[in-house]
């Protein structure tokens, strides 16, 4: 099993904080240093570099202009054709065309969705390529059969709406535990906005919401799949706020498992 690393550097669609384009760089250094030298092993057993290899692709050419979209499109149908794609770092708003590109090979993707919000705005501010309005686009465009969402805790009138008109299927906190969560059937794809973890594990990011998420809810839900993962993503890691590599840590920590359930299957 090989996986293909893509590293998308654009923050320009951040509604808010920007530095999440720095995050490639800055998970690529983690994955090096706590990632490697031994440590390269998914909690199943599985070790990265002989059950299964990582190819990096590099970063996506991004220009903070229209076009960028097309071009992070076209990187992640070519990469559909080959194999699963894992995408690391930028702003929430890449996952749009993350997934138009995917659904161009596989037909529309179910998707599950970690964040604490739940990015389904027609627009915000009136953009509507804003990093709190891929799920909308995603949705409109029937790029995804199924939309589970986790962690969200910031619902407001207009996204519950937008919920209920796109028929997002929402684990609500009174129901959370990661043993319930609903996996859904292939092609599935994996989306995580570092937020949806509790700031006391990931402080670096834009939008930080307490009473979040813990790293072992979402590898614990991680560790349930077992439908063919087709495409994930890690997003917002904002390393301007990490404190130490905290956070950059618990992305290679998702990362890793991520990569276990691509391969499990
Ligand atoms: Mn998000
Ligand atoms: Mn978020």
């Amino acid at each position: 099993m090989q996986i293909q690393i893509l590293g998308i550097p654009t923050d320009v669609n951040s509604s808010y904080r920007r530095g999440a384009a720095t995050a490639p760089a800055v998970i690529r250094q983690a994955w090096r240093r706590y990632a490697e030298f031994g440590n390269a092993a998914t909690e199943s057993g599985l070790e990265i570099g002989s059950d299964l290899t990582i190819v990096d692709l590099g970063d996506v050419a991004v220009h903070e202009v229209e076009s960028d979209h097309a071009a992070i499109a076209a990187a992640a149908e070519k990469a559909a054709r080959v194999g699963p794609l894992l995408s690391v770092g930028g702003d929430h708003s890449v996952t749009f065309p993350l997934v138009a590109g995917l659904a161009a090979v596989h037909g529309p993707l179910n998707l599950l969705h970690f964040d604490a919000h739940p990015d389904l705005y027609h627009d915000y501010e009136g953009n509507p390529r804003s990093h709190a309005s891929p799920f909308a686009r995603i949705m409109e465009q029937g790029l995804a059969g199924r939309l589970v969402q986790v962690g969200v805790r910031t619902w407001n009138k207009h996204n519950r709406e937008q919920a209920q008109r796109f028929g997002v299927e929402i684990v609500e906190w009174a129901d959370f535990t990661p043993a319930t969560v609903p996996i859904p059937t292939r092609p599935l794809y994996v989306t995580i906005d570092l937020d949806a973890l509790d700031p006391a594990f990931a402080p670096g990011v834009s939008h930080p919401e307490p009473g979040g998420l813990s790293v072992r809810d979402i590898v614990a839900v991680i560790a349930r799949i077992r439908t063919q993962v087709v495409g994930a993503d890690v997003v917002e890691l904002n390393p301007t706020q990490d404190t130490g590599d905290a956070t950059a840590i618990a992305a290679v920590k998702l990362i890793k498992e991520l990569m276990g359930a691509m391969a499990r299957r």
